[in-house]
């Protein structure tokens, strides 16, 4: 279905395709999919309603088709986390609502990588270079 919609979007409008596409493919799709009930309710609904924009944050300056070596941490602090790292080429990344960061859990390191979904938040940044700081 993207490759359809990519092919009648044409050259003129490719930067319009890749925003719908990491927003739907990158963002909408892993949530519906490996998200509970609850999570499919809070966060793809308003997503997939157009409300809200989505994002997915993989990639580091040190980490790109490696995701193995991302740097992004989460630590366990009482019932959240907090997630401490830099984010590179996040499409969507300065203007995004919901997006799902990629971060190492050093306690089950080398096999705690986690998607987590983060909400746009004060301390989220994400600047017109599509950086993504999370402090
Ligand atoms: C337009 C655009 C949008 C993007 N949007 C996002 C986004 O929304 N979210 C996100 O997280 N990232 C995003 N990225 C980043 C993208 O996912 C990374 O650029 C990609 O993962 C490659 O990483 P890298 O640039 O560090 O290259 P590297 O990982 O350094 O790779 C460089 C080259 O080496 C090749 N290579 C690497 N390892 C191997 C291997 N083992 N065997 C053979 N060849 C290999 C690669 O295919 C590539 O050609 C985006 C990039 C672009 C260009």
């Amino acid at each position: 279905m993207l490759s359809y919609r990519r092919h009648r979007a044409g050259q003129g409008l490719r930067s319009t395709a890749d925003i719908f596409d990491a927003h739907l493919g990158l963002c909408v799709s892993p949530l519906y999919i490996n998200g509970n009930e609850e999570q499919r309710k809070k966060f793809v609904t308003p997503l997939a309603q157009g409300k809200k924009i989505g994002a997915m944050a993989v990639t580091e300056s040190d980490a790109g088709s490696d995701v193995s070596s991302v740097k992004t941490t989460a630590v366990r602090d009482g019932d959240h986390y907090i997630l401490n790292g830099s984010k590179i080429f996040i499409t969507n990344g300065d203007v995004c609502d919901t997006v799902l960061v990629f971060a190492s859990i050093p306690k089950l390191a080398p096999r705690g990588m986690t998607a987590f979904i983060v909400e746009k938040a004060p301390r989220l940044h994400g600047r017109k270079e599509v950086t993504i700081r999370l402090e």
